[in-house]
């Protein structure tokens, strides 16, 4: 059966690249659409605002906390608030503007523009890898992305904890290289730690961490989240979100990106379907529009690996340094503007609305 366009993953970048899609399009994604969270959903609330998914939003954060070893910065974020997200709530907002079928299946590879997957074999003129760090239609064989220092590992639980502030945590005395987080939703907060170094043996320190407010660790999500940006163009593939490594280092934040670079690319592919691009100007566009990104993603796989690399008092020190009036007026536009959320589109954009997306096998939809 032949598709227009075949979309792997079904999360915030795949859903992000079907938004800007009229085309004949395939969604693969192995869980039901929102079922399968992997992170804490901390965004911008210009994130949800934007995209007209204000509905999903748990809890908005106007203050960040950093705990280095021996201090304590507030960081004022009310001009570029936070929120937390009710990952299904939005994942199915996402869908409701999408049209494309959705198939409940795992993809197992591909054969140029041929992708094999658990249901049969589909054809698509145009294929896109939107399926996390896995990267599943590209692979991770040979590229950067797939040596450990270019991936993290986070886990999270949620614990009955109130509060009202974005916390970080750099130093815990029980986790070098890596941060630990602290985001209140409704009921309680999201709380998780991640290395940088790719370090799995973090239950224990978790554990330890929730001792200090006297909470004991509930169920645990989590996964790989990417360190660095890998070519957004393979051969004649599209990779959006992490599959390109698309998650801002240093912050671990990808959930913006994501959804950034997943509609350029939807929209650079609308424009090869409807003949105002050649495929191969397309990927070109799609590629350069990446790459003019470079820059700050380098500064911050820079800061990041200071991190692994310095002892914690000097990064104590320089995260000080960086919470400072100046530094901060200087660093807090810039890391907004990576992604800039003024560019993203509503998802249920006018030209798409009432057009919603249409499920083969059971559960693949909202
Ligand atoms: C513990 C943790 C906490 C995090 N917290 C935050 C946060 O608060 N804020 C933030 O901005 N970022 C956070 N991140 C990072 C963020 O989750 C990712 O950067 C983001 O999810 C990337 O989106 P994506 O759509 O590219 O990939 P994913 O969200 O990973 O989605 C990939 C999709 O592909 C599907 N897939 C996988 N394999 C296959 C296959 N074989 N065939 C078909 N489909 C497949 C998956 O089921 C999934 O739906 C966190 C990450 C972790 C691990």
């Amino acid at each position: 059966m032949g598709y227009d366009v075949i979309i792997a993953g079904a999360s915030f970048a795949g859903l992000a690249v079907a938004s800007r899609l009229r085309g004949k399009v395939l969604l693969l994604e192995p869980h039901a659409i929102g079922e399968h969270q992997t992170s804490a959903c901390a965004i911008p609330l210009s994130v949800a605002e934007k995209l007209g998914l204000m509905d999903s939003v748990l809890r908005v954060l106007r203050r960040l906390v950093i705990h280095a070893r021996s201090s304590k910065m507030v960081v004022d974020l009310s001009a570029h608030p936070y929120c937390t997200v009710d990952y299904k709530k939005f994942c199915c907002g996402m869908a409701a503007g999408v049209r494309a079928e959705v198939l409940r299946a795992h993809v197992l590879g591909r054969e140029r523009n041929r992708v094999a997957t658990t249901r049969g074999s589909f054809e698509g003129e145009i294929l896109v890898d939107a399926s996390g760090w896995r990267a599943v239609l590209a692979g991770r064989k040979g590229t950067r992305v797939s040596r450990r220092k270019f991936l993290s590992f986070g886990i999270e639980t949620v614990a009955a904890k109130a509060g009202d502030k974005l916390g970080f945590w750099s130093d815990l005395g029980i986790l070098f290289r890596g941060f630990a987080w602290d985001f209140p939703i409704d009921t309680g907060s999201r709380i998780g730690l991640a290395s940088y170094v790719d370090d799995h043996r973090l239950r224990g320190p978790l554990e330890i961490f929730l001792a200090r407010w006297g909470l004991a660790r509930g169920e645990i999500h989590g996964g790989y989240f990417t360190s660095a940006l890998r070519a957004p163009i393979e051969q004649d593939l599209f990779l959006v979100g992490d599959a390109a490594g698309q998650c801002l280092p240093l912050t671990g934040e990808g959930i913006r990106p994501a959804i950034y670079f997943g509609q350029a690319c939807g929209a650079v592919i609308q424009r090869i379907l409807n003949g105002e691009l050649t495929l191969e100007a397309g990927r070109e566009v799609y590629e350069s529009f990446v790459l003019r990104h470079q820059r700050l993603y380098r500064a911050l796989r820079f800061a990041q690996s200071l991190g692994v690399k310095l002892p914690p008092r000097f990064t104590s020190f320089l995260l000080a340094l960086a919470c400072t009036g100046p530094s901060l007026s200087y660093i807090l536009p810039r890391y907004m503007a990576l992604a800039d959320t003024n560019n993203l589109h509503a998802a249920r954009g006018s030209e798409l609305q009432g057009k919603v997306h249409r499920s083969r096998g059971r559960a693949a939809s909202c």
